[in-house]
């Protein structure tokens, strides 16, 4: 378990910013130095531990990227066709001998190119005939093949530590010949939600009762990241109760995380629940939805009580939290980077506040999709996350927004 001190995720008070936030968690918090090698097969969004590099060249030797007829071309002639007699066939697999000058041999994509040859043309362009080939002239030397260490040199650093794997990058490990990857331990993640309006799905609902949300909302974003969560439930608004159960929870995990409690009306009982045993400090964010968050620890285990709102735990979660979790995973992850889009509707919004409005994409006319914001508004509104496309983020200093702006979004798919 990594020790955090109590005062890691202390700061001077006033209103905190995204990017300052995730630079916080960067330099304070240490993840977890436990590795474990697993399998590539098994190594699917785990957390790179270390650099790779390449003992094998990617590819292995020069080989053809085409099917056709590789040559010397030295042997070409200038600004006419060239007949070259065909010795040698070359399938993907073969062992390649040399090339006689004069000569061309008959090749397939993956095949070794033979000792001298350095150009190949593709079948389509060639005209075989009675076991010569008649070649166009103006095919620039080295083409259609691919050198060997076109793509990683020997030594040459294949993937940074750091990295969550995705499948191109086990592919990647795969192709320089390694079969198992030295990745941190996953995660694991103690959740629960705080609340006496709050039921179980399923369970009977008293007249001023909702059903919990949020611990499935957060169960699923945690589990496609690798972690292991633990659920634990839903807590009264009880300071003594969740005193206990925060500190139970701390005991044998990486991270405790809760959603509701931490706004400041009155019935907010996580800050003395938390300091019952650890240090709680109140990050007040500048953004909607969202604010407050509530970081600490809790006998030495990092502590994050998200706000109630579901909407507002997504936003919170995946553009806040996310670089807590990436810290003490080591993993290097950046914030979700917008991409361009125009807005399809006025809109008025406070300056120094970053606004994460739900929006739906359509094609725009000149190439650049339109975004069109969903009906209801509220941070209590989960539709707003199922039927949108992305989150259109305005940032601090934008005071409106005009209908045709360029403003920026984060596509929905790419946050999970
Ligand atoms: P709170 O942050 O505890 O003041 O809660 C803010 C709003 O979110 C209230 O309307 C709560 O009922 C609602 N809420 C809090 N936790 C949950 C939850 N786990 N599931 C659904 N709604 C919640
Ligand atoms: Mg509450």
């Amino acid at each position: 378990m990594p020790q955090l001190s109590d005062d890691c995720f202390a700061h001077g008070g006033g209103a905190m910013t995204i990017d300052e936030a995730l630079a916080l968690f960067r330099a304070r918090v240490a993840p977890v130095a436990e590795t474990e090698a697993v399998p590539l097969a098994e190594a699917d969004g785990r957390v790179l531990a270390a650099d790779i590099h390449a003992h094998t060249a990617l590819p292995p030797f020069d080989n053809s990227a085409v099917d056709g007829y590789a040559v010397r071309h030295a042997d070409l002639t200038p600004d006419q066709d060239s007949r070259l007699a065909v010795v040698d066939r070359l399938q993907a697999g073969d062992a390649a001998g040399t090339l006689a000058p004069g000569t061309a041999v008959r090749i397939f994509t993956g095949a070794p190119m033979p000792a001298g040859a350095d150009t190949v043309y593709m079948q389509e362009d060639v005209e075989a005939r009675d076991g010569i080939a008649i070649l166009p002239p103006g095919l620039a030397r080295g083409a259609n093949r691919r050198p060997a260490g076109e793509e990683i040199a020997a030594g040459a650093m294949a993937l940074p530590a750091g990295t969550r794997l995705r499948p191109q990058e086990i592919a990647l490990a795969a192709g320089i010949g390694l079969d198992r990857l030295t990745v941190r331990r996953r995660l694991r993640v103690a959740i629960f939600s705080t609340g006496n309006e709050l039921v179980e799905p399923g369970a009977v609902r008293g007249p001023a009762q909702v059903f919990d949300t949020n611990r499935l909302l957060l169960a699923g974003l945690l589990g496609r990241l690798g972690i292991a969560v633990s659920d634990l439930g839903i807590l009264r608004d009880e300071p003594a109760g969740l005193a206990a159960a925060l500190r139970a929870a701390a005991a044998d995990h990486d991270l405790v995380l809760t959603t509701g409690g931490v706004s400041t009306g009155e019935a907010d009982h996580v800050k003395p629940a938390v300091e019952a045993s650890g240090r709680l400090d109140v990050w007040r964010f500048a953004i909607k939805p969202g604010r407050p968050l509530a970081l600490g620890t809790v006998a030495g285990t990092a502590f994050c009580g998200l706000p109630g709102n579901p909407v507002a735990v997504y936003v919170t979660f995946t553009h806040i939290v996310r670089g807590l979790i990436a810290a003490l995973g080591g993993e290097a992850w950046r914030r979700p980077r917008p991409m361009a889009a125009r807005a399809g509707f006025n809109h008025k919004k406070r300056l120094g506040r970053t606004e994460f409005v739900r929006v739906t994409l359509a094609d725009g006319p000149d190439g650049i999709p339109v975004a069109t914001r969903f009906a209801i508004e509220g941070a209590a509104v989960i539709r707003s996350l199922t039927e949108t496309d992305a989150l259109m983020v305005l940032p601090d200093a934008t005071e409106r927004v005009t209908r045709g702006d360029l403003v920026g979004i984060v596509p929905i798919a790419g946050l999970a």
